[in-house]
C-alpha cells in the first residue's frame, strides 16, 4: 500500500525546513510537523532575535563614542517594551515567510507535535496519524537547567527574549556563547550584568589569547564576571532574587539566566521504540549520510549533536533531500565551520586554535597583533583588536584565523574561504591590503611571535 507521504518531517525548523522545501521540489510528497512556530529556534528564540538585541545593546557604546566624532547626543533613554515590540513584529514576519515557502514548494503543514507510531508512522498531537516512506527527525534541542535549590526560579535564554521588562540587575551563568552573548547585551542595554561560570575561563573550545583578550575587555567595561563559581540556591526577595553563591557570596538580583548547555530534543517521541538509537547525550546517533540506526529514518540539525549551528543544519537538511530525493549522494563536510561570539567585542574565528594544533604535534608559526581599532582613536576607547594566525611551519598553511573586535564575525566569513581553499601564509601576504581598514592587519602580519 503507498504511504500518505513520501516523506513526514518533525520540527519545522532550520533543518527541517530546508529539507522538506528542496524534497518537495524532486517531487517528493512531503508533510512536516511543527509544535510550536514554523522557523524553529533559529528564527523565533535563537540567532535571529538575539543578534536583534545585540544591535540593540551596541548603541550605549555607539552613543558615548559620538561625543568624540563632535556629535552632542541629548540623554539617551531606553526602552525595553519597544524593542521586544518591534524584534517580536519581524519574528512573526520571518516565520511567515518560512510558512509562506513551505506552502509555495507545496509541503502539507501541521501545526502540532508529532512522535512515531513505528517506523513508519507518525501520530500528531492533533489526533491524525499519517504514514510515510521516510521519516527525517529535526527537532533541534532545548535549554538544560541543573537542579539545584530554587531552580524552578531560573530562566534561560527562551525567556529572556520575553521578559516583561529590562532586568535592572540580572545574574547569567554558563560559559558558553549563549551566556557571553546575553551578559554583554544586558550590560550593553544598562543592566548590572554578573557572569557567573564554574570554570577559570569562558568559551572553552576558542583560542586562548582570544578568551583572554575577552575577559579582559568585558573586565575593563564593567561587566562583573565570577569565575570558578556556582549558583548554590536562588530564593525571592521582595520583587526580586537572591543568587546564593558556592563561594559564600550573596547576589540581589532581578532575573537570573542559565546558559548552561543545550540537549537534543527526543525525549517523549516513540524514537526508542521504534529502533532509533541515541547517543550519551540523547542525540540521535547517525551516519555519514545522516540515517539513524533505522533503515528509512533520518535526523540532521542539532538533534544529533554534531555541530549545533543554523548553517550546518541547513546544509545537512539540503544534503539529506539531495541524497534521498535528488540522486545525488551529498555528505556534509563539517571541517572549517567558521564560528562568531557576538560578544561586545565581537570574536570570529575559523580553523585550529593554536592548542589544537599543537595537541595534534604540528609545528606551528603564529602570528599575531593586537591594536586599538582607528574607529575608537577620537572617541578615547581603549578597547583593542586582536588578531592572530595559527600556521603550519612545515607546508606555510594558515590552519586557523581569530578575531576579536569589531566586525570580526564578518572578518573570519572571508578568512574561511581562504582557508577552506587551503590558502598558505604566503597568500595572505601576496594579497593587497585594504587601507584602511582592521582587516587588513590579516595581510600585514610579517613578524612570528616568540
Ligand atoms: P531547531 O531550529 O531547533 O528546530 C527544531 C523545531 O522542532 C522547533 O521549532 C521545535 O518547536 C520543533 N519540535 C521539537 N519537537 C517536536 C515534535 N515532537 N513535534 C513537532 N515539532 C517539534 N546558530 C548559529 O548558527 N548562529 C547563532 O548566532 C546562533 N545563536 C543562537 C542563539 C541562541 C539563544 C540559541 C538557543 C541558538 C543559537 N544558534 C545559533 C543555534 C541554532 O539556533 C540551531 O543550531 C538551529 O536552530 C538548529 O536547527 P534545527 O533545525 O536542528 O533545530
Amino acid at each position: 500500500m503507498t504511504a500518505d507521504f513520501d516523506l513526514f518531517v518533525i520540527g519545522g525548523g532550520s533543518g527541517g525546513v530546508r529539507a522538506a522545501r528542496i524534497a518537495a521540489g524532486y517531487g517528493a510528497r512531503v508533510g512536516l510537523a511543527e509544535e510550536y512556530r514554523m522557523g524553529g529556534t533559529c528564527v523565533i528564540r535563537g540567532c535571529v532575535p538575539k543578534k536583534l538585541l545585540v544591535y540593540a545593546s551596541h548603541y550605549s557604546d555607539v552613543l558615548e563614542d559620538a561625543a568624540g566624532y563632535g556629535w552632542t547626543v541629548p540623554p539617551a533613554r531606553f526602552d525595553w517594551a519597544t524593542l521586544i515590540a518591534n524584534k517580536d513584529r519581524e519574528i512573526a514576519r520571518l516565520s511567515g515567510l518560512y510558512a509562506a515557502t513551505l506552502s509555495r514548494a507545496g509541503v502539507r503543514q501541521f501545526l502540532a507535535r508529532a512522535e512515531l507510531a513505528d517506523a513508519h508512522t507518525v501520530r500528531l498531537s492533533s489526533g491524525e496519524t499519517f504514514t510515510a516512506d521516510k521519516i527525517l527527525i529535526t527537532t533541534g534541542g532545548a535549554p538544560y537547567v541543573p537542579t539545584f535549590q530554587g531552580c524552578e526560579l531560573a530562566i534561560t535564554s527562551n525567556e529572556a527574549f520575553h521578559l516583561p521588562e529590562l532586568p535592572r540587575r540580572v545574574v547569567i551563568v554558563g560559559g558558553g556563547y549563549i551566556a557571553v552573548e546575553f551578559a554583554c547585551i544586558f550590560h550593553g542595554l544598562g543592566a548590572e550584568a554578573h557572569l557567573i561560570h564554574r570554570s577559570a575561563e569562558i568559551l572553552r573550545n576558542f583560542d586562548a589569547d582570544v578568551r583572554a583578550g575577552l575577559m579582559a575587555a568585558l573586565s575593563a567595561k564593567g561587566l562583573k564576571l565570577h569565575m570558578n563559581e556556582q549558583i548554590e540556591a536562588l530564593e525571592r526577595s521582595g520583587d526580586g532574587l537572591v543568587a546564593r553563591l558556592m563561594g559564600g557570596a550573596s547576589l540581589p538580583v532581578d532575573a537570573a539566566m542559565f546558559a548552561t548547555g543545550r540537549r537534543p530534543a527526543t525525549a517523549g517521541m516513540g524514537l526508542q521504540e521504534a529502533g532509533v538509537q541515541l547517543g550519551l547525550m540523547d542525540e540521535i546517533i547517525v551516519d555519514e549520510w545522516s540515517r539513524t540506526t533505522v533503515e528509512n529514518i533520518y535526523a540532521v540539525g542539532d538533534v544529533t549533536n554534531r555541530v549545533n549551528l543554523t548553517p550546518v543544519a541547513i546544509r545537512e537538511g539540503h544534503a539529506f533531500a539531495d541524497t534521498v530525493f535528488g540522486g545525488e549522494p551529498t555528505r556534509v563536510d563539517h571541517h572549517l565551520i567558521p564560528t562568531a561570539v557576538f560578544s561586545q567585542p565581537e570574536i570570529g574565528t575559523v580553523g585550529l586554535t593554536e592548542a589544537e594544533a599543537r595537541g595534534r604535534g604540528l609545528a606551528v608559526d603564529i602570528y599575531k597583533t593586537s591594536f586599538r581599532p582607528m574607529k575608537y582613536v577620537l572617541p578615547g576607547r581603549e578597547e583593542r583588536m586582536l588578531m592572530k594566525l595559527v600556521v603550519d611551519a612545515e607546508t606555510d598553511k594558515v590552519l586557523g584565523c581569530h578575531i576579536l573586535g569589531p566586525d570580526a564575525a564578518e572578518i573570519a566569513q572571508m578568512a574561511a574561504i581562504a582557508l577552506k581553499m587551503n590558502a598558505t601564509k604566503a597568500d595572505f601576504d601576496n594579497t593587497v591590503a585594504l587601507h584602511p581598514s582592521a582587516a587588513e592587519e590579516l595581510v600585514t602580519l610579517r613578524q612570528k611571535s616568540a
